[in-house]
Parts: structure tokens; sequence; C-alpha cells
């Protein structure tokens, strides 16, 4: 396979472009290449995987988090794309969305609702929810408990959401199956509809005697207490994925992940960029000429840092290995990079003046003024001469 493009630049958006814009790139691209406006374009079909791919991460803060500390590698190991023919690609989440509404549900709609996955066991909801942390948390890891209000099964009813002693029954409206088959006939012929079931609502049982502790819905709610670990190196806008601990499985089938979105708070003095802390520290004039001896806060207490004798404004100083470690391997650190920004003093005492311009006077940018006189002759002679 050839070398991966970079999906923001597969979607033409720069890296800091918001939900919206994203969206709205791809979804111009998307009507560009689809293979129904292209039938039979190779070029253009592999255009719009591209780019349905770029929009897949793009469009998932998870995945775009991963995407953009790790590239393409965060998706090479496991759980990843499975590329593959155009029609193996998974359309999931979002994507549906996005194509219900851009070509009139030919990707969502029939496909999904109705009674295809009926009784089958499925995932429970992930839940969502956020941490704050300062920006030294998020360097050095760190735990966090968080309070949600978290669905477990009735253990009235073991969920059925029947009176105890009860069972749901069968719909008498679908028989069971969640949907109905409506025919209807149209412009083009007779048509077959599928509809669900509305007595039902799809679940092709009805509660005849609802169970009292959970209202027939077979949950009951309570607020839970969660420790999250926050692990070191994590950025802003990243999500902690805590499995098993979101909504409760559909028939059986596994609970939701809970997704926790951690904010980190900004710091005074640190930016930081993936890896890389960066700050500016002020140093005076005279320690930027003569060099000196300074402090240097980093988040792993003060640095010393010698500055070297005629240390020029805006000079960048790399503090290695003082940034911020990698999730994935807190033993590699990025750096720190420090500006020296050199000050000029704002107000000067008498005594402060009259060392200055003795400076200016050695540095030869003014007559020297004591020697004035002195020299004053000679210049007069020489202009005098010059004159002639
Ligand atoms: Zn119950
Ligand atoms: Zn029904």
């Amino acid at each position: 396979m050839a070398e991966k493009r970079d999906y923001y630049e597969v979607l033409g958006v720069d890296r800091n472009a918001s939900d919206a814009e994203i969206k709205k790139a791809y979804r111009k691209l998307a009507k560009k290449y689809h293979p129904d406006t292209n039938p039979g374009d190779k070029e253009a079909e592999a255009k719009f995987k591209e780019a349905s791919e770029a929009y897949e991460v793009l469009s998932d803060h998870e995945k775009k988090a991963q995407y953009d500390q790790f590239g393409h590698a965060a998706f090479e190991q496991g759980g990843g794309f499975q590329g593959g023919g155009f029609g193996g690609f998974d359309f999931g989440g979002d994507m549906g969305d996005i194509f219900g509404d851009l070509f009139g549900g030919m990707f969502g709609g029939g496909a999904r609702g109705g009674a295809r996955q009926q009784n089958r066991p499925a995932q429970g909801a992930h839940v969502r929810a956020r941490i704050h942390v300062t920006f030294e948390e998020a360097v050095f890891g760190t735990t966090k408990k968080i309070e949600i209000t978290l669905k477990d099964e009735c253990t009235s009813c073991h969920g059925t959401g029947a009176k105890p002693g009860t069972k749901p029954e069968t719909c008498p409206k679908c028989g069971g199956r969640g949907q109905i088959v409506f025919t209807q006939q149209s412009m083009f012929g007779t048509v077959q509809n599928v509809q669900t079931c509305p007595q039902c609502s799809g679940t092709g049982k009805v509660i005849k005697e609802k169970c009292t502790s959970c209202h027939g819905t077979g949950y009951t709610s309570s607020r839970k207490t969660i420790e999250v670990t926050v692990p070191a190196g994590i950025d802003n806008g990243q999500s902690i994925r805590i499995r098993g601990k979101g909504e409760p499985g559909i028939n059986g089938g596994p609970r939701g992940d809970l997704l926790v979105e951690v904010i980190v708070q900004r710091h005074p003095k640190f930016q930081r960029q993936d890896t890389n802390i960066y700050s500016t520290e002020p140093i005076s004039f005279t320690q930027a000429a003569l060099g000196a001896t300074i402090q240097i806060p980093t988040v792993d207490g003060p640095y010393e840092y010698t500055v070297k004798p005629g240390t020029q404004t805006d000079t960048r100083v790399r503090l290695k290995g003082k940034g911020v470690p990698l999730v994935r391997n807190k033993n590699v650190r990025g750096d720190h990079y420090v500006t020296l920004v050199v000050q000029v003093p704002e107000h000067l005492s008498g005594e402060q003046r009259a060392a200055l311009q003795k400076f200016q006077e050695a540095m030869g940018e003014v007559p020297k003024k004591k020697e004035e006189h002195k020299d004053h002759k000679e210049h007069k002679g020489f202009f005098d001469k010059f004159k002639k």
C-alpha cells in the first residue's frame, strides 16, 4: 500500500479546524467523489475511501486525539481500519448520520432500526464524562474520583421490566418480531414497507404488569463514584476509556464503556504542544551581557541554567527531557524550550543612568564627555583644513 496521506491534508483542513469545519470539508469531498456520482471511476472511489477514513478518525474526538499524538501508527495495531473493498467499510455511528442527510438515508434508514438486531445481545451505550486536571497532573498523571449516574439491571425483575412473578409476553401485534410488514402501491408497483412495531417499540415483547421497582424500564439508576487513573502525558481533550462502566448491555450483551474526557487547566507560565513545553524567561540586560546563573522554572522544579555572556534576546534554550512524557511510555519525555527575553530597564535612578551613560561612551556611541575639550582643537583643526 502506498504511503498514507495525512488525514488533515486529505480533508484539506488545518490542525485546528473545528468539528463543523471537518464535517463540512468531508461532505464536500464525499459529494464530489461518491461512487454513485462517479460510476466505474477507480480514482474517485479511492479518493472517497480516503476521505471517509480520514473523516471517521477526525470526527471522533478520541480517535482524533490518538491520531494527533501518534499519527497513522495509532491505528496500526488492532482495532484499526479494515480498509478493504468499498463494501467492507464500516459506516457506523456518525458516518450513518452524515450519509443519512447526504443521500437521503441510503446508508442509514432501512438497515438501522427495524427488527434485524432485535433479540441479539448488544453492548450497552457508552457514557461520557469530563474531568479537570491541572497542567502538572496531566504531565505526571494522577487519579481522580468522579461521580456519575449509572444504570444497573433492576434486581427485582432482573431487567425484564415485568412485575416479579410475571413475564413479558410476546407482542400480539407483531408476533414478537418487533416489526410490521405492509404493502403499498406506488408508481413503481407494489412496495413492501417495514415499520417498527408501534405497540412494543420493536422489542417484540409487551409487559402487562410493570415491575414497581423500575417502573417497567428494567433498570435502576444510582450515583456511583469511580476512580479514574489519568496517565502521565495526557493532553487536553483526550479521553480515557474505562471498560464496562457504561450502560448495561441489551439482551445479555456486555456493558458499554465510560469515556472520560480530560480538560487540562491552563498554566500561567507553561504552554504545551504535544510533548514539548514552552515558556519565556526574563533576564536582565546585564545578565545577558555579562552572563549569569539563573533558575528556570520547569515542571520538575527550578533548573539551574548558565546564561552565556553576550546572550541575545529571544534566544531559545532547550532543556532536554524536561517536557511531557509519552502516554504510552512515560520514560520518554519531550523537551522544555525556554525563550530568554532581555529586559530593558524602564526607570533608571540617577546612578544607573550615569553608569549607563559611561557604558555608552565606552561603546563609542557618543563622544567622550571629559575628553571633549582635549579633542576639540584637533577636530576643529581637521575640519578647518577640510573646509579649505
Ligand atoms: Zn424492575
Ligand atoms: Zn410488537
